[in-house]
């Protein structure tokens, strides 16, 4: 690697909307070790064949490139990014990458307890964990396969191993898991973690969003709804800060917390689009400008032809110039092409 950081631009990675472009995140692999209702249709959905699966050295390379243009934050996801052999390695190489400032990795946690310390020596910074509620047979239906206590023991893993801040990634669904809000966000008066409620993003068809062997179809609760519960219960937020910013989410505290409260609000937060910062890259290397818009532009066929970087750099600024100013969800222009397992969140 050659290029000295000095001589990194800034961020001239700006759309047409005039965002700063920033922060990719980079989808591993399409494979999961569970099946989250609102994220997976239970009969599955056809894995991509391997060899079609970006390999971690064409993962680094984009990296290395879009780092050299101005990307600065990268969060590994999934599927499951901790079922990918070999993702400590590529932790290593894109925090060893110039440019990189923050690389964190999304995760269900299942297995995080095996990882967190090997992640953590080779530069992960921190870990935002799945975990839609604290009831071990709940949190079974709505993962489908998930074991709460795993989970439990993956984040007490990464807090020893110094990733933080923990944040917490809560999807609200009506009548599956809304009765349980306050009694999440009580959790952040004792613990240093940061959760995030977010809204549930329309990914399913409707016949695909209940949940087996009960009644209860996914329903979408706004962040009004969300917050207006947990101020009954627990009394007024107060405005915070996160200490890692750049995020889609609005952060508040409970008086005296240790913790953060953060709203993620896709639908109902006007603003929502005019601060995004990230483009998404899938795992078969197709760049995806805007999480809720189908469009996309694909690196394979450049990776695996010989392109150049500059070349590649191409691809990436077409990406970049083709990235929607605002979803169109409230139009019934939802994403068709993919479902949330096949992009990563
Ligand atoms: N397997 C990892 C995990 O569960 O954290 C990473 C991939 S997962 C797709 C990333 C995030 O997307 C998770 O926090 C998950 O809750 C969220 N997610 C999945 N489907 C969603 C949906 N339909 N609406 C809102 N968030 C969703
Ligand atoms: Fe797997 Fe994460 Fe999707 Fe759940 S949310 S099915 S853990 S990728």
């Amino acid at each position: 690697m050659t290029t000295s950081e000095d001589s990194l631009p800034l961020s001239p990675l700006v759309d047409p909307f005039q965002r700063s472009i920033s922060y990719l995140r980079v989808s591993v692999t399409d494979r999961c070790n569970l099946r989250c209702v609102y994220c997976m249709p239970e009969q599955g959905i056809p894995f991509v064949p391997r060899q079609e699966i970006l390999s971690l050295e064409e993962v680094a390379r984009v990296v290395r490139v879009a780092a050299g243009m101005g990307l600065r934050r990268v969060r590994l996801t999934g599927g499951e990014p901790l079922v990918r052999n070999g993702i400590a390695k590529l932790v290593r190489w894109i925090a060893e990458t110039p440019g990189i400032e923050d690389i964190s990795l999304t995760t269900n946690a299942m297995v995080l307890a095996s990882y967190a310390h090997e992640l953590a020596a080779a530069g992960l910074k921190r870990v935002n964990v799945s975990l839609d509620t604290l009831r071990p047979e709940r949190f079974r239906q709505i993962t489908r396969y998930g074991d709460l206590a795993a989970v439990r023991e993956g984040i007490a893993a990464a807090r020893d191993a110094g990733l933080a801040p923990i944040k917490l990634n809560v999807v609200v669904m009506r009548e599956v898991n809304d009765d349980e809000v306050a009694d999440i966000a009580r959790t952040t008066l004792t613990e240093d973690w940061e959760v995030r409620f977010i809204e549930l993003m329309p990914f399913m068809d409707e016949q695909e969003t209940c949940i087996k062997d009960t009644s209860l179809v996914l329903g979408f609760v706004p962040t009004q709804d969300v917050r207006r519960q947990i101020e009954e219960a627990l009394g007024p937020l107060e405005a915070a800060q996160t200490t890692t910013g750049g995020g889609p989410a609005s952060y508040y505290r409970l008086p005296g917390a240790r913790g953060l409260i953060g709203f993620i609000s896709p639908l109902t937060e006007s603003q929502f689009c005019a601060t995004c910062n990230r483009m998404r890259l899938t795992a078969e290397g197709k760049i995806r400008p805007c999480l809720l818009t189908d469009h996309e532009v694909d690196l394979r066929q450049t990776l695996r032809s010989g392109g150049s970087d500059d070349d590649l750099r191409a691809r990436i600024l077409l990406a970049l110039n083709t990235k929607p100013d605002a979803h169109h969800l409230w139009d019934g222009n939802r994403p068709r092409q993919r479902k949330m397992i096949q992009i990563g969140g």
